[in-house]
């Protein structure tokens, strides 16, 4: 087998108009970026509110071993399958972070045959959505201090601001700074320091945003810190949402590009899935769901986190309702929540495999509570043996849920089309019953005691009293209508990475949480959380160059 990246150098793309066109879009509809990028402009998607909508399908996986399941590369193969079975369908994912492929190895944009290209521009710079976050962010940095600078005229307290910098590096020396050093000409001397640019609450913003006026107005509620009294300031006290929404306008419009197999994908936004909700953009999903009869999306990490922050926030917050969910499980995680080693899983081991799917089986019964059907697709690997697959597939019916053995990796959508008619048979049979698992009323305490009970199964939710306290004074302050977004290791129920299957008698502890008002939710951590990443001791940089014929090589 080629590497994801002959493949996709291999790719007959069709020019972008082409692909536009699948959709019924115009040569007006589009701004071209190059040959095979494109962004929809605000003038067209603003008028698609009134279509009909498609219906939507999640995907979303099992707990995860650290090499990742598959799950773009099953939306990916999911939509091309889709389409071949005569279902006009769109995907949504996400925009990859520059940084981290610097630092190791893997593009964002699915594997093998089941890919989205251009995928060394997606890796890379791609449209420059993130150069827009990353400068709006800046730019609300720079004014913080800035007024500060000219008398401080809203008495901000310099220890107490929350706000920090971006940039898109992995970076790990810029985790802790002090800003401002060097004499009176040069500001305040004071502690802050640098995230990553998908870890900025303008990306999160971006990506919930329904048009242009609603990202102004959520800009303008993003709290950057406490003024001398303790009381909130927000973006829009410090006077930057305006200039914030003039950066971000063109990158708030929906990216454009195709699969392998020609088919159209939406490729926009990135949060990041932990201390943000790590979907891609609310107004890609809803024009895809405009333009199309279907739309498979990813929602990042397992479903734990991924699929519950996609139904908890993204869905609530954007009134979408999906009709249906793909729970991506391989043999091989499967075989390692059983208690196999890493580097064990190639070996054939059926009885791991049977103690593994009771973390398959949790993930069902909580889709199920959201009021979802499930279809399990079995993401084939080559060392995957026959009796391995038939145990899985035992498993699922003796749960009464369908399991498909899918090869879309080495076979593109040809390899998932059994996958898509099971989708197909899910979506359309009405069955779909979605609510949220936690109502707007409930406090935010309970909201988090809620998601930590009955999706991780923990007996207990542990915080210290400063933590219940900022929760109180927010549900005070009138942000006891957000949901909650949990931030924990997606390795586990738990908050523990090394308790693999479907742990109990565990207790979840509640550090720390954040406030990000102008995305519309409050973050609960649970553990540490890294929103810097740094670089291993050898960064894939070492060996990314080009070639001589000027072609990128070993980003892949
Ligand atoms: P996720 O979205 O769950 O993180 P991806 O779809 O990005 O996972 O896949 C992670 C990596 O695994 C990619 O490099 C992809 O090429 C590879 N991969 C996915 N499915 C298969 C498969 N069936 N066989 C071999 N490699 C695969
Ligand atoms: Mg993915």
């Amino acid at each position: 087998m080629k590497s994801d990246i002959q493949i996709a150098r291999e790719a007959k793309k069709r020019p972008i108009a082409e692909i536009a066109a699948k959709l019924g879009m115009g040569p007006d509809d589009f701004l071209p970026f190059g040959h095979d990028k494109a962004k929809l402009t605000h003038e067209f998607v603003g008028g698609l509110a009134d279509r009909p909508q498609g219906r939507l399908v999640l995907v979303t996986a099992i707990n995860p071993t650290p090499a990742g399941e598959g799950k773009t590369t099953t939306t990916v193969g999911l939509g091309d399958a889709l389409n071949r079975i005569g279902k006009r369908t769109t995907i949504c994912i996400r925009e990859a972070s520059l940084g981290p492929n610097f630092g190791m190895k893997g593009g964002a944009a699915g594997g093998g045959m089941a890919q989205i290209v251009p995928m060394e521009d997606m890796n890379l710079h791609f449209t420059g959505d993130f150069h827009a976050v990353t400068s709006a962010h800046n730019l609300l940095s720079a004014m913080i201090d800035n007024h500060i600078y000219w008398g401080n005229q809203l008495r901000i307290d310099p220890r107490r601001i929350t706000w920090r910098r971006v940039m898109d590096m992995n970076d790990r020396v810029l985790r802790q700074t002090v800003v401002a050093l060097g004499g009176p000409a040069n500001g305040y001397p004071r502690e802050t320091g640098f995230d990553i640019t998908v870890a900025s609450e303008v990306m999160a913003i971006l990506c919930l945003a329904s048009d242009i006026h609603d990202l102004e107005e959520r800009l303008g509620r993003i709290v950057i810190g406490y003024t001398i009294e303790r009381e909130p300031i927000t973006a829009r006290d410090i006077g930057a949402n305006g200039a914030m929404t003039v950066l971000l306008r063109d990158a708030l419009q929906p990216n454009l590009v195709q699969t392998l197999e020609n088919n159209p994908a939406m490729v926009h936004g990135g949060p990041f899935a932990n201390i943000a909700h790590g979907c891609n953009s609310v107004m890609a999903t809803r024009s895809a769901l405009a333009l199309s009869e279907y739309v498979v999306t990813e929602a990042g990490f397992g479903a734990d986190l991924g699929a519950e922050k996609f139904l908890d926030i993204k869905c609530r917050l954007a009134g979408l309702s999906p009709d249906a969910v793909v729970l991506v499980a391989t043999v091989r995680a499967l075989k390692m929540n059983g208690g196999v080693a890493r580097a064990d899983l190639g070996a054939e081991d059926v009885a791991a495999l049977t103690r593994g799917c009771a973390n398959l089986g949790r993930h069902i019964e909580n889709l199920h509570a959201f009021g979802l059907p499930v279809v399990v697709a079995i993401n084939h690997f080559t060392s995957d043996t026959d009796a391995e697959v038939a145990a899985l597939k035992d498993y699922c019916a003796k749960h009464h849920v369908k399991a498909v053995l899918c090869r879309h990796w080495a076979e593109g959508g040809a390899g998932a089309e059994e996958l898509a008619r099971a989708v197909v048979t899910n979506a359309e049979s009405g069955t779909a019953q979605f609510a949220p698992i936690y109502p707007d009323e409930m406090t935010l305490w309970d909201k988090i005691q809620t998601v930590c009970r009955r999706i991780y199964r923990a007996d207990h939710v542990e915080a210290p009293p400063s933590v219940r306290a900022q929760l109180e004074t927010w549900q005070r302050a009138g942000f006891g209508h957000l949901p909650v977004c949990m931030a924990k290791t997606q390795y586990s129920f738990s908050s523990d990475p090394t308790a693999l299957g479907a742990p109990t008698g565990f207790t979840i502890p509640l550090r720390e949480v954040r406030l990000s008002a102008g995305a519309g939710f409050v973050v609960a951590i649970c553990g540490e959380i890294m929103t810097m990443p740094g670089l291993p001791r050898e960064p894939a940089a070492l060996r990314i160059g080009l070639d001589a014929d000027g072609r990128v090589e070993g980003l892949f």
